[in-house]
């Protein structure tokens, strides 16, 4: 019999305690936001989507070197002669391999940086063609991908636009 009062006790504590913490928690403000209609600007540092200005690279390489995931290609531009300069043809990064490491951004000498990390994080691929992105003159920071289908650039499809809310690293 006494074990019996002492569950009906024991579970009714219980029930009295879980609803006191509900009830302090109605009346904090909330912490959560309702994604995707509101979204939130992640911390300074924060590692989204690469980004590359093909305008300041100087081909240098270095990059590529420090990827440990080997996963940026380049070509050089060349001058008429045929001879290489110190600027890229085309520049790729395969996000399907990346860990977003930052290391290629580390090794990058420009000031600012020719490859970055954006703020973005909401980097979607609804195709194995969007994970390889690519620049080459006149390409927006964020890259098209190659459409083998359609044999043409395209603008990657899920990626927002808060790339820009962070000033490029120098
Ligand atoms: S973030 Fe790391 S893995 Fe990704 S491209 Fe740069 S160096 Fe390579
Ligand atoms: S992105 Fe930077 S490190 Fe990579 S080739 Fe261009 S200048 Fe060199």
């Amino acid at each position: 019999m006494i074990r019996y009062f002492a569950s009906i006790f024991s579970n009714s504590k219980a029930i009295v305690q879980g609803h006191w913490i509900t009830l302090k928690y109605m009346f904090k403000p909330a912490v959560t936001i309702h994604y995707p209609d509101e979204k939130l600007v992640p911390f300074e540092m924060y590692r989204g989507a690469l980004l590359f200005d093909q305008q300041t690279c100087i081909s240098c390489n270095l990059c590529v070197k420090a990827c440990p995931s080997n996963c940026i290609q380049l070509e050089n531009a060349k001058n008429e002669t045929g001879k290489k300069i110190a600027k890229v043809e085309w520049y790729s990064i395969d996000f399907g391999k990346c860990n977003f490491c930052r290391l290629c951004e580390e090794a990058c000498p420009t000031k600012p940086k020719s490859v970055w990390h954006s703020l973005d994080y909401e980097v979607i691929f609804t195709k194995r063609d969007e994970m390889v992105r690519c620049w080459k003159k006149d390409f927006p920071f964020i890259g098209k991908y190659f459409d083998r289908k359609g044999q043409d650039f395209k603008d990657p499809e899920g990626q927002i636009a808060i790339h820009d809310v962070r000033p490029r690293r120098s």
